[in-house]
């Protein structure tokens, strides 16, 4: 994602909410002194960084908080950036309520506050003790009738809302968050697609040539259902190399063997797995006409074309917006436009069923207002994953040797897996549960994709904290992971140089909106002139790394790594400065969930669709199967929102 970096750099802005607030409450007099009156900065760790807030006292009060730096998601961590200072100003107290769903945002806030308080001289624990923010007080029960209820306000959900509303339905969404977005409006926005317009510009390399020529010795009776696809695909590549060019091939049924390829695997138990050969074929055949169906709608692509971490083939798009907030921003947008309403804060607990067809779903507000929605067409889940309930992921995980229940994730607090709970009840049959993706490069205490610096997966070289390397950086996500976790504590660094960190000068932002000077000051990232600097930085042995990247420069050299298998190599590392972004495995995404057929008809045990009940994204199973590429999943839930909501819209 070099050239993602460096685009965003300039071009992102992170959504820095500057928010002041004064105290409304009347001002106690005659009271003790509690603090020094002034103004006073102070900062936490959050998500994806550090929460910086100014916080002003007078002599008995908390007067006013602003928050005057951030580098949360934006769109998701918005709400609490709005409501935990005004509610901390409100209530004169730290013991407010989290925001749910932005849960570390909220509390770094008041961590931030608690430090500007010690500032002050006063007693962080009085107001820790003192009651907190407003009791909430539950509404009448509210009833509301639609064509399409749509649960899950991420990627899939919205894509969904306005595919149902855009075939004349009326649509209603619930979300339980605060904010629209999901796990998808933190994603990297990594989006593959089979696009030769943009294609046209990217050259095939020796080594892209070795991968495609590998597909000529594969017996199609190897992969099973996928024979005809890759008989076609072995067509498809004697053709181009017989038409000599020299530009990328891609090809659909070349999408569609890489995902099939990627994601098949064996479980502990010794069950195999691979995508279902319908569904990938929809994927592949449909996640160039999602895109664009997007640009139609305002989300503009870039011309770029990447290859993120794990995708194997360079089909990766981005759009010209951070991370994933172009998907959610554009879509949400419509969906306003088209008369979808949205109602936040809003859970669905569970299915309302009818002689067999789901009709409507039971949801309660944040207030506890209890909300009963009939669908007369049809019910989308879209509720995403289950990659932050560690019960869930310990329960179902039959890939790896260990999921602890405290390995952090890049997942939204709110992916707890509710939509395969509901589905499950109403007799939808659940596949591909026990493989969890774990993304190999997170950051090591948070889990998040966020805080480091790095370039394309071809460039990226890991070492451990011997200074070695481990795996082919090229590889599935899986294979690095399993190679990372086998290193001391799981962590491993990866090494760029200027080049092939994106050029970054000073004041530059990564591809998150992390601003890289402060990522290096709180050793988020190091930086050093040589290679032997970082050495030092990292206390690695004396002469280790400089020798294992002189070494590795020799293989992109020679285009060959004898000893890890690495085929497709970016730009030698000779260009100071250095930097080194310490990683560590983190729960990414969880392939397995509800069964659907190409319609988005959820499926039972006999594969029978239930009637009146669809799902997308995320919270399906059956597409990645054991590992998903890097860079399909944004594809999927786009496609598959996208038919969900024409398959409901349409019902009868
Ligand atoms: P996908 O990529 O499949 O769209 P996301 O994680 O982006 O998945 O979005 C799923 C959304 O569903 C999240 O915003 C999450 O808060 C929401 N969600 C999860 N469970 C519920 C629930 N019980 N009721 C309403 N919304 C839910």
């Amino acid at each position: 994602m070099k050239r993602f970096f460096r685009t965003a750099a300039i071009a992102l802005t992170c959504a820095l909410a500057v928010l002041a607030l004064v105290a409304c409450a009347s001002q106690p007099t005659g009271e003790a002194a509690m603090f020094k009156a002034g103004t006073y900065t102070g900062s936490a760790a959050g998500k994806n960084g550090t929460v910086t807030v100014k916080t002003t006292f007078t002599a008995t009060a908390i007067k006013s908080v602003e928050v005057i730096k951030h580098g949360e998601t934006p769109g998701i961590s918005d709400p609490a950036i709005a409501r935990v200072p005004a509610s901390i100003v409100k209530n004169q107290t730290l013991a407010v309520d989290v925001v749910s769903g932005v849960t570390l945002t909220s509390k770094a806030i008041i961590d931030a506050v608690a430090d500007c308080v010690k500032q002050a001289g006063g007693s962080v624990d009085k107001l820790q003790t003192k009651a907190g923010a407003e009791k909430k007080t539950a509404g009448a029960a509210i009833e509301k009738s639609a064509d399409v209820v749509i649960v899950g306000g991420g990627g899939a959900g919205l894509a969904a809302a306005v595919s149902a509303a855009q075939s004349g339905a009326k649509v209603v969404l619930i979300e339980k968050a605060p904010a629209l977005g999901g796990n998808t409006i933190r994603a990297g926005g990594a989006y593959n697609a089979v696009d030769p317009d943009r294609q046209k510009a990217v050259k095939m390399t020796k080594p892209l040539l070795g991968d495609l020529k590998s597909f000529l010795g594969i017996s199609e009776a190897s992969v099973g259902e996928f024979g005809p696809t890759l008989k076609i695909l072995k067509g498809q590549i004697n053709a181009y190399l017989a038409s000599g060019s020299d530009t990328l091939f891609d090809s659909v049924e070349l999408h569609m063997m890489q995902t099939y390829f990627g994601g098949k695997r064996v479980d502990l138990k010794g069950n195999e797995i691979h995508g279902e050969l319908e569904l990938v074929r929809t994927l592949t055949t449909n996640s160039p006409k999602a895109m664009q169906w997007l640009e139609s709608l305002g989300l503009p692509f870039k011309n770029d074309i990447s290859t993120v971490l794990g995708a194997l083939w360079p089909r990766t798009h981005g759009t010209t917006k951070p991370v994933g907030t172009g998907f959610i921003g554009t879509l949400s947008d419509n969906a306003a436009k088209l008369g979808v309403e949205i109602m936040l804060e809003t859970k669905a607990d569970e299915l309302i069923t009818q002689k067999g067809r789901v009709v409507g779903v039971k949801a309660t507000k944040a207030d506890g207002t209890k909300v009963t929605l009939k669908a007369s067409r049809g019910v989308v889940m879209a509720t995403g994953g289950f990659g932050a309930n560690p019960e869930m992921r310990a329960k179902y995980n039959t890939y790896w040797p260990s999921m602890p229940l405290t390995m952090p994730t890049t997942n939204a607090p709110t992916a707890t897996g509710d939509g395969i709970v509901m589905g499950e009840k109403v007799g939808a049959n659940l596949v591909g549960m026990g493989f969890i993706q774990l993304m190999p490069s997170s950051h090591p205490v948070t889990g998040s994709l966020a805080g480091g610096l790095w370039g394309s997966a071809e460039s990226q070289v890991f070492v451990n904290s011997q200074g070695k390397r481990f795996v082919n950086e090229y590889a599935e996500r899986d294979v690095l992971a399993s190679g990372a976790l086998k290193q001391e504590k799981g962590l491993f660094y990866i090494i760029c140089d200027q080049v092939t960190a994106g050029n970054p000068q000073p004041g530059a932002k990564n591809g998150w909106g992390d601003d890289i000077d402060t990522l290096i000051k709180n050793h988020d990232v190091y930086k050093a002139d040589t290679l032997a600097g970082l050495e030092q930085q990292l206390k690695m042995p004396a002469g280790s790394l400089q020798a294992e990247i002189a070494k590795y420069n020799g293989y992109t050299d020679a285009g060959v790594d004898p000893e890890f298998g690495k085929r497709n190599f970016g730009p030698k590392l000779t260009q100071g400065p250095f930097y080194a972004t310490p990683r560590s495995p983190s729960v990414h995404h969880t392939m397995g969930g509800i069964a659907i057929d190409t319609q988005a008809r959820v499926l039972d045990a006999k594969g029978q669709a239930i009637p009146g009940f669809f799902a997308a994204g995320e919270v399906t199973g059956g597409i990645h199967a054991g590992n998903r590429l890097g860079g399909n999943a944004i594809a999927d839930i786009m496609v598959f929102g996208r038919i969900a909501g024409a398959s409901a819209a349409a019902a009868k």
